[in-house]
C-alpha cells in the first residue's frame, strides 16, 4: 500500500514513534493538551464516539488526549509484538495495575526473589488481601521454578536483571515454561527498555516499565507504562480505567522529551558503567562486580545472548567492611548523590542489604565469603566516567580512615 512506511531501526523510531501530525499540528511536538472535558460538535458526535474506547478517540480526560496517546503509541511502536501500552502515574501503579489485570482471587503468583522489593510488596500486600497468593523463586534455578508451578498458578512475574543484586534471568525458558503451564508472563523491563531487551519477542505477554528511569531520564517525573499484545492490553486498560488510572499532560509531554534521546543516553551512560566497573574490578577493597554487561561477570553470558543493550545500573560488593566504613565512602563521594531511582543525567549511589528481604536465594550468595556482603549500587549518568572514577577513588580512600 502506498501509505505503508518502511520498516524502521529503533534508533529512527524513537524519532519518528508517536508524531502523528493530527497530535502535533504543524509543530514537531504534540502540545500540552490539558483537558477534562472534551466538547463535541453535536450530540450524534458525542453518541457516535462512545462505540469506540481506544486512544485516538475524544472522549473525556481520564481517557487521555494527543499528548498522551502520542507517548503510548511511541512506547508501542519501540516494543516489537505490542499492540498498545498503558500509561500509569507511576512505575509501582503500573506493577499492580499489570498484577491486577490477571489475576484474580484463588489464583497463585510466582515472583522471582530479586525483583524490585516494591513488586513484592503488591504481592505480600494488595494481592495477598485479594485473596492472591504467591511463592517467591530463585532466579537462578530453573529446576525449582518449574517445581513451584501448581493447578492454580496464574501468573509469573519477573524482572531481569534483578533489583540491586543484578542477576540476569534466562527470560525466553522462564516464559515458555509459564506458556506451557498456562501462565501469564509479566516483566519488569525498566532496566533494558525495550531497546535493549525485546520482551514480548522473547516469550513475555507483558512488558512493564517504569518510565521515570530511562524514558523520563531528566529525574523530573514519575510515570509506568505496560505494553502488550491485543489480548492482555485490553484487559490492561479495562483495568487502568476502572482504577481510574491517568497521567497529566504535562507528565506526558516530559516523557516524550526525555524518550527522544534515551537511545544516546543509553549508549553513553552503558560505556560509562562498563568503564567504571572495569575499574572497580581491580579494586582491592571490592569482592564483587555485578554488572551483566561486563565480560566474565555473572550473568554475561544471558545477556549477551539476549540483550541488544545495557544501561548505567550496576553494582558491587565490598570486601568485608562495616556499615559505618561503607557510609564513610558514599557520604564522601562529591558527584554521586545519595538517593532512589536511577536512569536520570545525574549519577547516584545507594547502599543495599538484600539478605533481610530474600526468600528462596541466598545473600551472601552460595560460594562467597560471609563477610562480603555490603553492596552499594551505582546509576551511572552523563558525566565524564573519569570523574567518576576519581570520586570513587576518594572515596574509597576516606573508607579507610578514621
Ligand atoms: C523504580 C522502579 C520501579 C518503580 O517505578 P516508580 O516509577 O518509581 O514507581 C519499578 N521497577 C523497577 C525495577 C524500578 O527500579
Amino acid at each position: 500500500m502506498s501509505g505503508e512506511r518502511p520498516p524502521r531501526r529503533p534508533a529512527t523510531r524513537l524519532v519518528e514513534a508517536g508524531r502523528r501530525p493530527e497530535w502535533t499540528g504543524p509543530v514537531v511536538n504534540p502540545p500540552v493538551w490539558r483537558a477534562s472535558t472534551h466538547l463535541y460538535a453535536s450530540e450524534g458526535e458525542r453518541k457516535a464516539a462512545l462505540g469506540g474506547n481506544e486512544d485516538g478517540t475524544f472522549y473525556y480526560g481520564r481517557r487521555g488526549a494527543p499528548t498522551q496517546w502520542a507517548l503510548a503509541e511511541a512506547l508501542t511502536e519501540l516494543e516489537p509484538g505490542a499492540h498498545g501500552t498503558v500509561l500509569y502515574p507511576s512505575g509501582v501503579a503500573a506493577i499492580a495495575g499489570a498484577l491486577m489485570a490477571v489475576l484474580h482471587p484463588g489464583d497463585v503468583l510466582l515472583v522471582n526473589d530479586n525483583s524490585y522489593e516494591p513488586s513484592r510488596n503488591i504481592a505480600r500486600g494488595l494481592l495477598k488481601r485479594w485473596g492472591v497468593e504467591h511463592r517467591f523463586f530463585d532466579p537462578l534455578d530453573l529446576d525449582a521454578y518449574r517445581d513451584a508451578f501448581c493447578e492454580r498458578t496464574r501468573a509469573v512475574w519477573l524482572e531481569s536483571p534483578g533489583s540491586l543484586t543484578m542477576e540476569v534471568c534466562d527470560i525466553p525458558a522462564l516464559a515458555a515454561i509459564a506458556r506451557e503451564k498456562g501462565a501469564t508472563s509479566l516483566l519488569d523491563n525498566t532496566w533494558a527498555t525495550s531497546l535493549g531487551f525485546a520482551a514480548l519477542d522473547h516469550g513475555c505477554d507483558i512488558s512493564v516499565m517504569s518510565l521515570t528511569k530511562h524514558v523520563g531520564g531528566h529525574s523530573d517525573l514519575i510515570m509506568g507504562s505496560a505494553s502488550a499484545g491485543e489480548r492482555w492490553y485490553r484487559a490492561l486498560r479495562l483495568t487502568a480505567q476502572q482504577l481510574g488510572q491517568v497521567v497529566s499532560p504535562d507528565d506526558a509531554s516530559l516523557a516524550l522529551r526525555g524518550l527522544r534521546t534515551m537511545g544516546i543516553r543509553l549508549e553513553k551512560s552503558t560505556a560509562s558503567a562498563l568503564a567504571i566497573a572495569d575499574w572497580l574490578a581491580t579494586r582491592p577493597e571490592v569482592a564483587h562486580v555485578l554488572c551483566p554487561m561486563l565480560p566474565g561477570n555473572p550473568g554475561h553470558t544471558l545477556w549477551q545472548r539476549d540483550f541488544t543493550g545495557g544501561c548505567g545500573l550496576f553494582s558491587f560488593v565490598l570486601k568485608g567492611g562495616d556499615d559505618a566504613a561503607r557510609a564513610r565512602l558514599v557520604d564522601s563521594l562529591g558527584l554521586f548523590g545519595i538517593g532512589y531511582s536511577w536512569g536520570g543525567f545525574e549519577s547516584l549511589a545507594l547502599p543495599f542489604d538484600p539478605a533481610s528481604i530474600r526468600d528462596a536465594s541466598p545473600w551472601p550468595r552460595t560460594g562467597w565469603n560471609e563477610n562480603d556482603r555490603l553492596g552499594i549500587r551505582l546509576s551511572i549518568g552523563l558525566e565524564d566516567p573519569a570523574d567518576l572514577i576519581a570520586d570513587l577513588e576518594r572515596g574509597f580512600a576516606a573508607m579507610k580512615d578514621l
